[in-house]
């Protein structure tokens, strides 16, 4: 048993002052707001106290671990989304199972200091350069499962299907680490992986680029009960090759094929029409946006609250990890609506602080509150930082004040998985792998 007092805690919708929290086999079995010291001391086991604001574990629903090996790296050039993409498949080309472990375990501890504590990971880089299956052919999914084992972050391990390098042309070069050949033999591969009690496995489509229109049902088959994502209209050349080739938007292709639900999430919905927005929304399927990749490679900004209203609930991801830190991204679906709208006040804080705790597109149901039978996960922000001071230690601290760098504690199943004093050893893992990558 373990027990914490929370200064300030988000608990029921609402920041309530001096929480009682109770833990037991990873799980909260008491949450009690207006605890006093008394009942703090006479709690048996183990106790502290946490200063600040301590809000429920966040989930960073979209992953490519290895790109963050590309942060500020990718600066130098001019260039569009495709530019970018050679530079990302160049360092995809230098991985292997070892060095992929090593690479997302670091990228996972910044997650966890981030106040992190379930990721899902878009993971298509399966086989060797040449194409050819491991051994274990799904080493490279295994490595990310033990890196986010080792860093105390839960995973949603959302393995890939990529068949094609574009409407009607093969894979190429680097996409042949990506390939299983067809659906139907990407469906084996991934039903040899296993779940444990805190990894998931889930499914993806890359995009309508990447699996043809025959194969799409086979997937969607084989992700039947979990989470599918697939990468949407993050670009208008996606969309443009997508009506010359079927004559139907990406969004409308993926309804055809059934691929379209509550256990669907669409990944960056970015460029879409209002019928698409309408069909997103009725069918329950998430939105699960990624505001400082989509900036970082200039792929414009989606609608975000349009497809909230329409009914598709809103999630949040780092993506390429330019930056790890949602509660950048939370303010950024707010912030990218007023420049593009010259309106301010889109979103609340207590909805963006829903989007970016939001566990359920990644298969995990029974996190993201602070509540009673619940995972035990507490992260726990500063409020007498430069960024956070005279802030209200509220909501609104958390969304449009604070930064990853103000999470000073972070418990992940009732684990303490990371404090602001790994900050530096953090820093120093990810430099040594990085660099080593690079050389
Ligand atoms: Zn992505």
């Amino acid at each position: 048993m373990t027990a914490y007092l929370l200064e300030r805690a988000w608990v029921g919708g609402a920041v309530q002052d001096s929480v009682l929290v109770e833990i037991d086999g990873g799980r909260f079995t008491s949450v009690t707001p207006g605890s006093d010291d008394d009942k703090f001391h006479r709690v048996p086991g183990e106790t502290s106290r946490l200063p600040g604001l301590t809000l429920p574990g966040l989930a960073n629903c979209h992953s490519h671990a290895f790109h963050r090996a590309l942060r500020g790296r990718t600066q130098r050039e001019r260039g569009t989304f495709w530019t970018w993409r050679e530079q990302m498949y160049d360092v995809a080309g230098r991985l292997d199972p070892d060095t992929y472990f090593a690479l997302a375990r670091a990228t996972y501890r910044e997650m966890a200091a981030a106040g992190i504590t379930t990721v899902g990971e878009f993971h298509y880089l399966h086989h060797q350069p040449d194409g050819s299956p491991y051994d274990d052919p799904n080493a490279m999914g295994h490595a990310l499962v033990a890196a986010a084992a080792e860093a105390g972050v839960r995973i949603s391990l959302l393995d890939t299907c990529y068949l094609s390098s574009g409407f009607g042309r093969p894979v190429e070069a680097a996409q042949l680490r990506y390939f299983d050949g067809s659906a139907e033999a990407w469906a084996v591969r991934v039903a040899q992986l296993r779940e444990t009690d805190t990894s998931r496995i889930g499914a993806a489509i890359h995009s309508v680029r990447a699996v043809p229109r025959e194969q799409l049902p086979t997937v969607v088959e084989a992700a039947q009960g979990r989470p599918l994502h697939v990468h949407l209209s993050e670009q208008v050349a996606e969309n443009d090759a997508c009506l010359a080739t079927y004559g139907v938007t990406p969004t409308e292709l993926l309804h055809e094929a059934g691929a379209l639900g509550p256990l669907t999430s669409a990944v960056h919905a970015t460029h879409l029409t209002d019928a698409d927005i309408s069909r997103l929304g009725a069918t329950g399927t998430r939105a699960c946006f990624c505001p400082t990749t989509e900036r970082d490679l200039g792929d414009g900004i989606g609608p975000g609250r349009a497809l909230q209203m329409a009914g598709a609930v809103l999630t949040l991801g780092s993506d390429s990890h330019a930056v790890i830190d949602l509660f950048e991204e939370a303010r950024a679906l707010e912030l990218d609506e007023r420049l593009a709208t010259q309106q301010r006040g889109h979103w609340t804080a207590a909805e963006l602080l829903a989007a970016a705790t939001a566990h359920g597109s990644l298969g995990v149901t029974d996190a993201g509150e602070i509540a009673v039978g619940r995972r035990a996960d507490l992260v726990t922000l500063d409020t007498a930082t430069p960024r956070t001071a005279g802030t209200g230690a509220d909501e609104n601290t958390a969304v449009f004040a604070a930064t990853a760098a103000d999470v000073t504690h972070v418990v992940a199943d009732g684990r303490v998985v990371a404090t602001r004093d790994d900050h530096e050893d953090i820093g120093r893992e990810l430099a040594a792998v990085i660099e080593r990558l690079h050389a």
